[in-house]
């Protein structure tokens, strides 16, 4: 059994892309199905989020949003997270 790889940079939680309970995690958020079927994109840039491309998890707006696996969007998204009070 592995453990679940997953790191925090502030409100985000990151996963490692091959973790294999990430598929998990995404069936309890009840957006598994949704992702595999690349119908989410990346809150950032817009790209299409995959299984393979995920990089991020983060609660926006009562949402669950998505970022992908771009060191970039990870940023952008943990900037948003921090700044989330100030709206
Ligand atoms: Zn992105």
């Amino acid at each position: 059994m592995q453990g679940l790889k997953a790191k925090r940079i502030g409100e985000i939680t990151l996963y490692a892309v091959d973790d294999r309970n990430l598929a998990d995690i995404l069936k309890k958020l009840g957006i598994y199905g949704d992702v595999a079927a690349g119908r989410l994109s990346c809150y950032v840039c817009g790209r299409h989020i995959t299984m393979q491309n995920i990089g991020g998890i983060f609660k926006r707006e009562g949402r669950i949003r998505l970022v992908c696996n771009d060191i970039k969007c990870l940023y952008e998204a943990a900037r948003l997270t921090a700044r989330r009070r100030q709206h």
